[in-house]
């Protein structure tokens, strides 16, 4: 019925990914991105709440009324540096500079587009009750837009969360990612002739220097799956004979839950404040953003593994074979198998997959885990305050991952088109389950209460820092 129902929407939808992909656009700037979803969601019956949470592009789209409600979670935005003509398997970027869908999050949204949409017409078809949200959710590679959006309570009435994510395989994305604080530290020192008067100088690049050095020797004594990165974004000016008065290091901290990821984030400000004292310069701290480690739903998990076996992995071409090795043999497979997700149950299999196959040709079977895979999302947040679960669909070759030009140039090849309207089809017909056994949905409910037991959703950004670009 789900494949029946998305079936006359493909080609619109298909279009519709393509265009998002044609206007590559930066986090809280994605408005061309968002115009065009808004406009094909009103034109098919939705009514649409646009600025959510002060994110200016991001937007909720609801149909229908009732329970239960079930929430589909799209991202438009791009990346800088990502930026590569459609279909070329060796880097030819138009604008090496510029900006394109090297994370496939022009299909991710318009995929969540369809599932909903698809959704929407099997109630109308049953005439049940039931609610549909779709949100457009800004700002996923810098930004946090959902973090935003939980932090207002956008998602607070709906029952669960599906979302899905463009990737090299077929399979539910077990397990947490990492909590996150990004933030600027900013020296201020007094500027003096380097040789003259030395003397007279307070140097703040000598501040940031020292505040990496002391955090390079924190790396010792903190947790293995800690990780911080830092930018230097300004180092004071060009001149050697000036003493730098001003300079600036980006840095990104995680660690596998919000309140550890906190303490680390203190234990950098101190490294901080002990830069500033040795330099005899001031430091402020300008948070930039932050996100919550993900809370798995084996529940939901659990709907998704019946629906992918009931399902089965899409069929490709030869000439979609022959396309996809152009670009697998434009990365080294064994750097993919090193990148396997820890949550694979049959890795060897998984492997086999990879060495002989130009792409993923099956459902690759996962175990339930908490293993907190390296990196952060912001459906993390999501996940602290609604039952959330997220699949993968192969929407490109083997071989790179996910920030390449690899996925930008395969980002309007029919292998992604396949792997968007297959993402929906099983994110409907997950909904479906959903719709048709009620328990499961209590039942994601209690798992989520168990797993919040004794903590609170506390959003990793502060209340007075808004959405924002930098
Ligand atoms: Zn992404």
């Amino acid at each position: 019925m789900i494949r029946e129902l998305l079936k006359p929407y493909e080609d619109e939808l298909c279009r519709l990914a393509d265009s998002v992909w044609e206007t590559p656009e930066p986090g809280f700037r994605e408005f061309q991105s968002s115009r065009a979803e808004i406009d094909f969601l009103k034109e098919h019956g939705f009514e649409v709440k646009t600025n959510v949470a002060d994110t200016v592009t991001g937007y909720e789209a609801s149909w229908g009324n009732g329970h239960p409600v079930i929430a589909f979670l799209g991202e438009f935005d791009a990346l800088y540096g990502m930026n590569q003509k459609a279909d070329c398997a060796a880097y030819c970027p138009e604008d090496p500079k510029g900006m394109g869908q090297g994370c496939g999050h022009h299909l991710l949204g318009v995929g969540a587009i369809a599932a909903g949409l698809t959704f929407r017409d099997l109630l109308k078809a049953r005439g049940v009750s039931g609610t549909v949200k779709i949100f457009g959710c800004p700002g996923e590679e810098s930004g946090s837009g959902k973090a935003y959006m939980a932090r207002d309570g956008v998602f607070a009435d709906c029952d669960v969360a599906l979302t899905w994510h463009p990737a090299n395989f077929h399979m539910i994305s077990s397990g947490s990612s990492q909590s996150c604080i990004q933030c600027y530290f900013r020296f201020h020192g007094v500027s003096a002739h380097a040789a003259g008067a030395p003397h007279l100088g307070r140097s703040a690049l000598d501040a940031v220097e020292l505040l990496d050095i002391g955090v390079n020797y924190l790396r010792e004594h903190m947790e293995s799956s800690d990780r911080v990165h830092y930018a230097i974004t300004n180092s004071g000016g060009d001149s050697p004979n000036v003493v730098q008065a001003e300079a600036e290091v980006r840095y990104l901290i995680r660690s596998t839950t919000n309140p550890k990821c906190k303490q680390l984030f203190e234990r950098v400000i101190r490294i901080a404040r002990g830069a500033a004292l040795m330099t005899d310069t001031t430091m402020e701290v300008i948070f930039d953003e932050g996100l919550s480690n993900t809370i798995p739903n084996f529940t939901l998990e659990d709907v998704f593994a019946r629906v992918f076996a009931e399902t089965g992995a899409p069929v490709y071409t030869p000439e979609e074979r022959a396309y996809a090795r152009k670009f697998a043999d434009s990365f080294s497979t064994e750097g993919q198998i090193s990148a396997i997700p820890f949550a694979v149950k049959d890795v060897e299999k998984l492997k086999e997959n990879i060495r002989h196959s130009e792409i993923c040709d099956y459902v690759v079977e996962t175990i339930h885990t908490d293993h907190c895979e390296m990196g952060s999302t912001d459906v993390g947040d999501v996940s602290w305050v609604i039952p959330t679960g997220t699949v993968n669909t192969a929407c490109f070759s083997y071989g790179a991952g996910s920030h390449s030009w690899q996925w930008t140039a395969q980002g309007k090849s029919s292998i992604a088109h396949k792997g968007m309207l297959y993402a929906a089809e099983i994110l409907a017909r997950s909904a479906e389950k959903l719709l048709e056994q009620p328990e499961l949905i209590r039942k994601a409910k209690e798992e989520f209460d168990r797993r919040m037991e004794g903590q609170k959703y506390e959003c990793q950004i502060p209340a007075d820092v808004k959405p924002h670009v930098i």
